[in-house]
């Protein structure tokens, strides 16, 4: 059994497919054999032929028909008898299969990439996904896809990034486990929204794990178990079971109003990353956006997206809410956030650099395009902005000035959008917390970024597993500061809700309403559980609760605390 961070809840039972980057390295010799060796290659061919076809089949099935055509011009390349005859020619001349195939592909790599013509140009990438293919069966290695996956995949891989899972299969990937990230990386957060079970931070399981083997991932434990026993799966397949049961018991929560026991309302909202999260956090019955995380949008092109693009996709949600609230974030880059075109510069610490409403403030007009695509999409919807890792008031008031100017510009073109729109804040640092007043008075409504929060206030790597105790939000320093913030916003009078993975936090949840959080959002699948745990306390509880919570002096205690509370 091995062991990793419980990210994503849920039962995974399938066969382990282990996407490394295959070590597509080989020694050149001379073959004794021509003949076996162009047969070699040819039985190479042919796999990959078969292969790609069985992936556009599965793609059209799909819809994804644009896919499917770039699928086909693989198959084009690996059967271009130009290419053959140069890869069979070299074998007659001596070389081994990998080298003719490694040294014909990379002449027409060359010649593709240095063409005038840009779709040309854009072939060359197709020209060495074809070799790649065609060397590691020669190499006997095996190449995941993992936009198209055999059925029930538990996807073993190093690292899971926003763009791998981007054009993930989704209907045939039963369970993650990856080597790094923590509960609230990125790739936890999006298999949590794709309701994948997800073990992180499993040390060499890309080695240890067997690829082709039976694996079972326990993600709300953290455990996965390789080649499991006839026992181990018949316990494994009771729990998958019972979670079913729980997850269908919840249904009784939809469709209700998201009240405490008591009868007060809370909001109870969805986090996005795209246009089409918005389906799934209707479907999960939300009352509306609580963060769209707009860096995402940037992250899927190629290049910056025109106004009118963005204008497009927060169109799509304000629509698809039908005037429920949507609070869109601008561009959050830095971090683990990388957008290769934006070409920023190398930091030895980008979670502490130039990132995010600093790197926007910095390229006002870039800047502007995104808040003027946002202002129009204003007109479809009750859209919010707001602001990411504000650590200052001139930050809030610079965004705001840089609104306005949008305001005047489109008022001269004559577009319609909201002229009261709110403008409101991420706070997630602890700076923002400190001076959560001033930011209070000048900001509509705050959004508490725990994920960060807990980060910078406890120096501790969100990723990092070897500091994962520190990372916690249960630790008396984080609690304080979110009473901090709740209140300095409640005395303002403005909505103070929280966005980070803590507000989805069955022990949190009492402690917040005591508090006085106003808003949750939280991922897709935790709506109904969150409705189903507001409505389990009354305020009066949950106060008494809190007093004696603010009263531990360590995380263990505080959560020992909540444990013994809970319902
Ligand atoms: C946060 O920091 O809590 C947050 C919601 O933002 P992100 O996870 O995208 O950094
Ligand atoms: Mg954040």
């Amino acid at each position: 059994m091995f062991e990793g961070v419980n990210a994503s809840d849920g039962i995974g039972i399938g066969v382990a497919r282990i996407a490394v980057e295959p070590d597509l390295s080989f020694t050149p010799h001379a073959p004794e054999d021509a003949e076996a060796e162009k047969a070699r290659y040819a039985a190479a061919v042919e796999k990959f032929i078969g292969q790609t076809n069985a992936q556009i089949e599965s793609m059209n099935a799909k819809g994804l028909d644009g896919a499917a055509a770039i699928m086909g011009a693989h198959i084009e390349f690996a059967e271009d008898e130009g290419i053959k005859d140069m890869v069979n020619g070299s074998i007659d001349s001596g070389m081994c299969a990998e080298q003719a195939v490694s040294e014909a592909y990379g002449t027409y790599y060359t010649m593709f990439s240095n063409m005038d013509d840009e779709l040309f140009r854009e072939r060359a990438a197709d020209v060495l996904d074809v070799r790649t293919g065609l060397l590691a069966d020669l190499l006997g290695k095996e190449v995941v896809d993992l936009s198209t996956l055999p059925e029930n995949s538990v996807v073993v891989v190093h690292e899971l990034t926003p763009s791998m899972t981007a054009d993930i299969d989704r209907d045939h990937i039963v369970g993650i486990v990856t080597e790094t990230g923590g509960r609230t990386s990125h790739s936890a957060i999006i298999a949590r929204a794709l309701e994948i079970p997800a073990v992180l931070s499993v040390l060499d399981a890309t080695k240890n794990l067997k690829g082709g083997a039976m694996v079972v991932v326990d993600g709300s434990k953290g455990k996965v178990i390789s080649e499991p026993t006839d026992d181990e799966l018949e316990h494994y397949r009771a729990k998958a079971k019972q979670y079913a049961e729980e997850k269908a018991a919840l249904e009784a929560y939809r469709g209700k109003e998201t009240v405490t026991a008591d009868g007060t309302k809370k909001l109870l909202v969805a986090n996005i990353g795209n246009p089409d999260d918005a389906n799934a956090a209707v479907e999960h019955d939300c009352e509306g956006v609580g963060l769209f995380r707009s860096e995402f949008l940037f992250m899927d092109a190629k290049e910056l997206p025109t106004e009118d693009e963005q204008f497009a996709a927060y169109q799509k949600v304000a629509l698809r809410m039908k005037g429920m609230p949507v609070i869109i974030r601008t561009l959050d880059v830095g971090g683990d956030k990388e957008i290769p075109y934006l070409n920023l510069q190398h930091e030895d610490n980008p979670f502490m650099g130039f990132r995010a409403v600093r790197y926007c403030l910095n390229n006002p007009e870039q800047y502007k395009v995104q808040l003027t695509a946002l202002l129009r999409a204003s007109a479809f919807g009750d859209i919010k902005i707001m602001l990411p890792l504000v650590t200052t008031l001139d930050e809030v008031r610079e965004a705001k000035a840089l609104i306005e100017e949008c305001k005047k510009e489109l008022d001269a073109r004559g577009v319609a959008y909201n002229k009261d729109i709110e403008v409101g804040t991420m706070i997630e640092t602890p700076a923002a917390s400190l001076i959560a007043d001033d930011l209070a008075a000048e900001c509509d409504f705050f959004s508490i970024g725990t994920n960060d929060l807990i980060g910078y206030t406890m120096c501790a790597d969100r990723g990092n597993d070897r500091v994962s105790y520190l990372y916690q939000v249960y630790q008396p320093a984080v609690i304080r500061s979110l009473k901090r913030i709740i209140s300095e916003g409640n005395k303002a009078g403005i909505m103070v809700g929280m966005c980070g993975e803590a507000a989805a936090d069955p022990l949190l949840i009492p402690l917040l309403i005591s508090f006085g959080l106003d808003e949750f959002s939280v991922s897709a699948p935790s709506i109904l559980r969150t409705r189903r745990i507001i409505s389990e306390w009354t305020k009066e509880e949950a106060d008494a609760l809190a007093e004696k919570v603010l009263q531990l002096h360590t995380a263990a205690e505080v959560k020992a605390a909540l444990q013994a509370a809970a319902k």
